[in-house]
């Protein structure tokens, strides 16, 4: 019998998110510098087992219902559906967020595994931007992965787009039109303050409003029920669809946050931009038993705070980017 995980605000968590690994093939400007990071030594990334141990406690102790793959890019992991069908298996809503670039090889074997949902993002549908952006000429690899997702079955598969002031904000028109042709949820997203190099600023926000009266000046819109989603919902009045905006920072959901973390190297997070981590690895390898599993991480979700607190002076950066952390 599972207990709910409960912070000391009253909040239940049922929503994981494991990064796989640091490493990525990409390097998007507001994510990584040119050369990369300094990657994580192998043995300091969680096995697949040890993924799988925790993963198992959480839902079997906690009730936890949903987990999410993330990275660095989640597909540059060996045997990725290995992982995902150890995962499926637990009767979890299973999904994976990715920069697409592989999904013309992997999105069937990832439906197979047993991998439901999938979120790709591409921040500009313009080979010569996505290329800037990302540091590579991929973005037809990236088209072909989301027409692959959509071929294999994985239901929703969703666009995810960090809009940039003055880098990516004339596209917001253009991502409606894509994902009403092309039958894909576009989720817009707030650029916070998680970049490796430091660049951002509050002027570099395109913030909700923005992003939905310039959708609606084009296609008229409904405002969806926005339930537990953190992404703010309109429906597209003509029925083709609709599209979401993730306001992390203008329009904060702290208070409704329902989702703990899990790096590469096993530290639990339990909040995107918490300063403070605690180490499972350090407990899985020094033959910790699940009760000990269990406590570690019930003790760190009961110290969560209130919110991240972007807009206010006492606002403290992690000392990580949002590679490292997993987005
Ligand atoms: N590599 C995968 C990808 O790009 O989807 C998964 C990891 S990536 C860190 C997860 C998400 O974080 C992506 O949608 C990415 O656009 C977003 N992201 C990265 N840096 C961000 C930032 N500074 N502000 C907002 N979103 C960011
Ligand atoms: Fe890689 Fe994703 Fe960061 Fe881009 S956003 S550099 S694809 S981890």
């Amino acid at each position: 019998m599972s207990v709910p995980l409960v912070d000391g605000f009253g909040r239940v968590h049922r929503d994981l998110r494991i990064s796989i690994t640091d490493r990525c093939n990409f390097r998007c400007t507001y994510c990584m510098p040119a050369e990369g990071l300094d990657w994580l030594p192998r043995e300091n990334l969680l096995t697949f087992e040890e993924i799988e141990r925790i993963a198992a406690v959480m839902v079997d102790r906690f009730g936890i219902d949903s987990i999410r793959l993330t990275g660095g890019e989640p597909t540059v992991r060996a045997n990725l559906p290995v992982l995902v069908e150890k995962l499926a298996a637990l009767g979890v809503d299973l999904a994976l967020t990715t920069n697409g670039a592989t999904l013309g090889l992997l999105a069937d074997k990832l439906a197979a595994a047993g991998l439901r949902r999938i979120n790709i993002s591409l921040d500009s549908l313009r080979p010569d931007r996505f290329e800037q952006l990302t540091r590579r000429a991929d973005l037809n690899r990236v088209l072909d992965g989301i027409d692959a997702a959509l071929a294999a079955g994985l239901d929703p598969v969703k666009v995810n787009a960090v809009m940039m002031r003055g880098v990516n904000d004339d596209e917001i028109v253009d991502f409606a039109r894509f994902g009403r042709d092309k039958g894909v949820e576009v989720r817009f997203i707030e650029f916070m303050p998680l970049d490796a190099d430091l660049s951002w600023s509050s002027d570099k926000v395109v913030a909700l409003d923005e992003i939905v009266s310039t959708v609606g000046d084009v296609f008229p819109l409904v405002p969806a029920d926005r339930s537990h989603s953190p992404a703010a919902l309109w429906h597209y009045a003509d029925g083709r669809g609709s599209f979401g905006v993730i306001a992390s920072v203008t329009e904060a959901f702290c208070g409704s946050c329902d989702r703990v973390r899990l790096t590469a190297e096993g530290m639990f997070r339990n909040c995107l931009f918490a300063v403070q981590e605690h180490d499972l690895r350090e407990l899985l390898r020094s033959g910790a038993d699940d009760d000990a599993l269990a406590a570690a991480i019930a003790g760190a979700v009961r110290d969560k705070w209130a919110g991240h607190a972007i807009n206010q002076v006492h606002f403290i950066r992690p000392g990580r980017s949002m590679s490292q952390i997993g987005g």
